[in-house]
């Protein structure tokens, strides 16, 4: 088995060797030092495989070890400790994860020993995915418009599908359509790396246009009779074009299916940007029947009275809070007040990024109706997508 080395730093030497004590019961071999000039001739010499890192300190304090931490690359897994509240070390968190550390928890004093325990024993290949970096392929040139064009001419670009379900019966509400690229050259390419060049090149609205025409028809074909919901993403820039809403009205009617199947999600920050525009364009899809979520809710910084006089049907806790539910006070917080704020205006909530059981527990017991993650299942193609619904409903099909 692997040696595991943990590294503490703290001030109160009581509290360094009780963390020592309990790492040493659980297999690993500790050093403990109060001073930071200590500490990080310890980190070149000793590589510790793990560390434990008091934030409140009279030399140096825990933020600015962490800093050095990201200059020197750190990749050892780290547990930050301390006695301020909860909010405090919950920043400290996301200050870390913003520098690319590889923070396995956060142990709130005084500690259970048991707590830390499962931290120390806790799936390091699990959690060290999320550091990974996103994009493998920093060299490459990013991808160019005359790229996109013959995409969408060539059709190179396909759906995945993602389910959503029900948080207190668990059964299947829908499904939302994702883009991907499938590049001659590059091999996958994922939305992030071309939405942002669709929209400033005017390439979104004929790209919206193809999403919804094949996510429609996909849909018309396998679930026109059944209860379900299809969701799409669309641009605040597909707004601009006045005859968007009559195309896919149209749409709907050739493939015999009802307008209110079909859930545009737009993101907070985008239907901002021109809220006269935005208004309008959304108040007609409104009319024709359409639904609307607002996507990515909570990570924008708009104005709650303009938000509240579009005319949404669904509000989408954004993925950042929902996966951190479990670990962080504070995201239960944020997503406890969307949830209400979306009941009190009669908005259906819905929440995206549900990694585990006991966050779609939470959701459930706080009255957030619909959820969408990785537990439930990851983006699929089409055939797969159709295949877990069947499997998942019990219906062996046709
Ligand atoms: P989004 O609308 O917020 O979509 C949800 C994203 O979260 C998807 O990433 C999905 O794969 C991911 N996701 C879902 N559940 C989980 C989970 O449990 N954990 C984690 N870590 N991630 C989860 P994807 O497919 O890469 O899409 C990224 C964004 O690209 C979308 O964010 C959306 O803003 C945009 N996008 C995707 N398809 C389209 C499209 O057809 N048109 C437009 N305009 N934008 C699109
Ligand atoms: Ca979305
Ligand atoms: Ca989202």
């Amino acid at each position: 088995m692997a040696v595991k080395r943990l590294l503490i730093l703290d001030d109160d030497l009581m509290v360094g060797t009780t963390i020592r004590f309990i790492a040493e019961g659980v297999g690993f071999d500790c050093q403990a030092t109060d001073s930071p000039q200590e500490f990080f001739a310890l980190l070149e010499d000793w590589c510790p495989t793990h560390i434990a890192l008091d934030l409140v300190m009279p030399q140096m304090d825990g933020v600015e070890v962490m800093l050095e931490l990201s200059r020197r690359s750190c990749t050892a897994h780290i547990i930050i400790s301390s006695g301020v509240g909860s909010r405090v070390l919950d920043a400290a968190r996301r200050s870390a994860a913003e520098h690319d550390l590889n923070i396995i928890g956060i142990l709130s004093k005084p500690f259970k020993p048991t707590t830390l325990q499962t931290l120390l024993n806790s799936n390091d290949a699990v959690r060290m995915q999320s550091v990974v970096p996103l994009h493998t392929e920093e060299h490459e040139q990013p991808v160019c418009e005359a790229d996109l064009l013959r995409a969408l001419e060539q059709r190179e670009l396909f759906l995945m599908y993602q389910p959503k379900i029900d948080c207190s019966t668990r059964s299947p509400v829908g499904f939302e359509a994702l883009v991907r690229w499938q590049h001659p050259e590059r091999g996958l390419v994922m939305p992030s790396e071309f939405i942002p060049l669709a929209e400033r090149s005017g390439l979104i609205d004929p790209l919206t246009m193809q999403v919804v025409d094949t996510a429609l028809s996909w849909f018309a074909t396998h679930f026109a009779a059944e209860e379900l919901h299809l969701s799409v993403n669309i641009s605040a820039r597909n707004l601009r074009d006045l005859g968007f809403a009559d195309h896919v009205a149209t749409l709907c009617a050739e493939l015999g299916l009802s307008p209110t199947k079909l859930v545009c999600e737009l993101t907070e920050t985008s239907t901002m940007e021109d809220p006269v525009a935005s208004l309008d364009l959304l108040t007609r899809l409104r009319l024709k029947g359409f639904m609307l979520s607002i996507d990515d809710f909570g990570t924008g910084f708009s104005s709650m009275l303009q938000l509240v006089r579009l005319p949404f049907s669904e509000i989408k806790i954004d993925k950042s809070f929902v996966m951190t539910a479990m670990r962080s006070g504070e995201s239960r917080a944020v997503i406890k007040s969307i949830v209400e704020l979306g009941h009190s205006l009669g908005l259906r909530s819905s929440a995206e990024g549900v990694e585990d059981d006991e966050t779609l527990g939470f959701l459930d017991e706080i009255g957030c109706q619909l959820a969408q993650g990785y537990r439930i299942a990851r983006p699929m193609m089409a055939d797969d997508a159709l295949a877990w619904y069947r499997d998942y409903v019990g219906d062996p099909g046709t």
